[in-house]
């Protein structure tokens, strides 16, 4: 079975000294630069806002940030603004070594729509495109790591076992936000939705997946 390695948004705005800085985000490099060396099919995800975004405190009046905002698919989390399109938070981290046969996906690209997830914004329909690009593929099964385990990754697993692909989850490549027991959250409907995890170091990823 074709599997592709999919790594979820290892930007700067995610790495610290960024407005959404997530605890050490900078941990998941070398693991995620060992797992691209392994995979054919590889995939790398951006969160690419828009300036103004809907998922930005800053564009609602009176509201914080953290705040939880009524949408008619659920609450938006208001965030700091973060991956301003073409600006050097948006950019991924500069010790990530992209291969030069990775396909690059940006996501929560519309201005009135989040997209946690890499296959659906966050209405849960409308498509964001790595359901499209797997297929082409002919790959069913995928491999995650990346930023942030309880929003980003959580959700672009959720979303793949929804479309039937198998999914693993490579936790020494993710670090989480953490918000209000959201990574425990997180993991509890990961294994519910049958999402297998794996903890590989840096220097067993190439022994257990290649
Ligand atoms: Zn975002």
């Amino acid at each position: 079975m074709n599997t592709a390695l999919v790594v979820v948004d290892v930007q700067n705005d995610f790495c610290s000294g960024g407005p959404l800085a997530v605890p050490d985000a900078e941990g998941v490099v070398p693991v995620v630069n060992a797992l691209m060396e392994r995979f054919r099919h590889v995939i790398l995800t951006q969160d690419w806002h828009p300036p103004g975004h809907v998922s930005f405190a800053s564009s609602h009046s009176g509201r914080r940030v953290h705040a939880r905002l009524p949408t008619p698919f659920g609450e938006q989390i208001l965030w700091p603004d973060h991956c301003v399109a073409d600006t050097t938070g948006a950019a991924l981290h500069a010790g990530i070594r992209v291969p030069s046969a990775a396909a690059v996906l940006r996501k929560g690209v519309h201005h009135g729509a989040d997209a946690y997830s890499a296959f659906f914004e966050n209405d849960g329909l409308t498509p964001v495109g790595l359901d499209a690009m797997l297929r082409v593929r002919s790959v069913r099964a995928i491999v995650l790591a990346g930023l942030a385990t309880d929003y980003c990754v959580l959700h672009t697993a959720l979303d793949a076992r929804r479309l039937g692909y198998e999914v693993t989850v490579i936790e020494a490549g993710c670090r989480g936000i953490d918000l209000d027991g959201s990574l425990a959250e997180a993991r509890k409907r990961m294994a519910l939705a049958g999402v297998q995890r794996d903890w590989p170091a840096e220097e067993d990823v190439a022994r257990r997946l290649g």
